[in-house]
């Protein structure tokens, strides 16, 4: 794979930390709601034992354990709105500090803006820890909307499905628990595509600076998640 050859070299010409180990993955994963990219990267995180980090997950920690980050957060995520970039940014420090040398990782839901890809740059550039892929899931807007609008989920034990991609023995009808199946209430036609809107707005944003780069790599991410999932793997040595 490209990107793994020429990162590892440049930080071996560097003469900085030699980065040998096929283990070290440091990655990113892009795309938009739905696109299966939190499904990808978990997936990919059991396979190579990397951890998966969500930006997301994170703010939920520090709300829970308390503190000033976590306060801060809480206000914009209560509200539905993206936290600050600084605070954002300051979260994946700490965390990259910590664990960032130890067995790669797997970002998902960050970079989100192009000041937080920027932001990021700069930082691993500092640690010498180049990016070995930064992969955008791709998948057109129809079919995000067909995707969100179609889950259901069970009301008893949370088990997921859609209309059409996975359906229940009996419609309606959990077959784990027997439970209700239930649409989410705010996957309406409206609030998706609100969702979409501040994709495009954002995120797109942060797609162009990888590719400027010459980092960013597409995968097809509509149709069966399979399909999917052989793309991914192939990129990724194991
Ligand atoms: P969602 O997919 O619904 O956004 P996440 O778990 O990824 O769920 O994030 C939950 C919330 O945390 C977001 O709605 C946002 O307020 C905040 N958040 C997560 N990642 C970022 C980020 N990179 N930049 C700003 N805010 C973020
Ligand atoms: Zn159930």
């Amino acid at each position: 794979m490209v990107f793994y050859a020429k990162a590892n070299c440049e930080v071996a010409a560097e003469g900085g930390e030699r980065v040998t180990d096929v283990g070290q993955h440091r990655m990113v994963f892009l795309g938009p709601p739905a696109s299966g990219k939190g499904t990808a990267a978990a997936a990919l995180s059991t396979a190579l034992g990397v951890p998966h980090v969500s930006t997301g997950q994170m703010f939920r920690e520090a709300i829970r354990k308390g503190g000033p980050v976590g306060e801060a957060a809480k206000q914009f995520i209560d509200k539905g709105q993206l936290v600050p970039d600084e605070i954002t940014v300051q979260i994946v420090r700490l965390w990259l500090d910590e664990h960032g040398r130890k067995r790669g990782f797997i970002f998902d839901g960050f970079p989100r803006t192009l000041a937080q890809a920027q932001a990021f740059d700069r930082m691993l550039a500092e640690r010498n820890l180049p990016l070995t892929l930064v992969l955008l899931l791709d998948v057109g807007e129809e079919e995000i909307l067909e995707r969100i609008l179609g889950r259901l989920s069970c009301e008893k034990c949370g088990a997921l499905y859609h209309v059409t991609r996975i359906r229940s023995q009996r419609a309606g009808v959990c077959d784990k628990c027997g439970g209700q199946l239930v649409r989410r209430a705010d996957d309406t036609e409206e609030t998706v595509r609100e969702r979409l809107r501040w994709y495009q707005q954002l995120t797109l944003d942060v797609v162009k600076f990888y590719e400027q780069r010459g980092m960013l790599t597409r995968v097809d991410g509509s149709g069966a998640k399979e399909r999917a999932w052989a793309a991914i793997s192939a990129l990724v040595p194991a």
